[in-house]
């Protein structure tokens, strides 16, 4: 039944989120993938996929409501909205300006609001919704250097339990998944030696993979999931047992 549903994936053309659409794709969905700015990533990754993409900024309201009619008229409703799109500012708090604080809000967190705001009352109309929300093993237990970030992600907690309150009755579901490290240009871009102490001091002794997440995403994603909402799967190799 999951076959032919819409499902729009923020941040869907690199890392987690190209995983995400791609695995959504391959489960029989008609994917929407969105990015921010990196053309050249969308090209490449639209020509090697076939996965339609839509670039607009996530955090700016307007700028999602009409991509969000141009998805509908494209594609048909969306019934799956993973909001997946993030960034990272860090900074310590005494050093953190007013725009690392802003952007990583407005892009982690607002966004939130944005799209799924611009989804809810169609899903409410047709009884059926499944929105998964990634977080972050940080917004979960604080990390020096990102206050923003954390702040952000754990934000998205409370807007999950509140909306899948919210959708219940409706069969809409709302759940987050929260990586711990996982393997992409992200993280990538921590120095060797560094990276190498973060490996050790996750138990199984790797880090995540972006196929962790995005099958996890999938099972969420399904019809059969209806009765899971308002949870968070943390998906860190045991790093942090919440
Ligand atoms: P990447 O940096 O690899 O990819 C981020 C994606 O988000 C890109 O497609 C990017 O578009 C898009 N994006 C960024 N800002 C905007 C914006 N304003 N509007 C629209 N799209 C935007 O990130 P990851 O794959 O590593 O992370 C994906 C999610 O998982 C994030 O929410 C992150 O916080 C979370 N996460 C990641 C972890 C990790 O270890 N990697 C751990 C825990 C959580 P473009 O290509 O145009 O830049």
């Amino acid at each position: 039944m999951s076959e032919g549903r819409v499902a729009l994936v923020t941040g869907g053309t690199r890392g987690i989120g190209a995983q995400i659409s791609i695995e959504l794709k391959d489960a029989g969905y008609r994917v929407a993938a969105n990015y921010g700015g990196n053309d050249a990533a969308a090209e490449k990754f639209k020509a090697e996929t076939g996965i339609s993409v839509y670039k607009f900024d996530v955090s700016d309201h307007e700028a999602v409501k009409a991509a969000i009619d141009q998805i509908t008229a494209d594609l048909g409703p969306i019934e799956i909205l993973v909001n997946n799109a993030g960034i990272t500012r860090d900074s310590t708090l005494h050093r953190m300006t007013f725009d690392q604080w802003n952007a990583v809000i407005q892009t982690n967190l607002s966004s939130a609001f944005n799209t799924t705001r611009c989804v809810i009352e169609g899903m409410r109309e047709r009884n059926f919704g499944r929105i998964i929300n990634i977080t972050s093993m940080n917004g979960q237990c604080g990390q020096i250097g990102q206050a923003n970030y954390a702040a952000a992600k754990s934000g998205m907690k409370g807007f999950t339990k509140s909306v899948a309150l919210e959708g219940a009755s409706k069969n809409i579901t709302v759940n987050n998944i929260a990586p711990g490290y996982t393997d992409t240009e992200m993280v990538r871009a921590v120095p060797a030696n560094v990276l190498e102490k973060i490996v050790a001091g996750i138990p199984v002794k790797r880090l995540g993979s972006v196929h962790d997440i995005a099958r996890a995403v999938t099972f969420l994603a399904a019809d059969e999931a209806g009765f899971i909402t308002g949870s968070t799967l943390s998906i860190n190799g045991g790093q942090h047992m919440y």
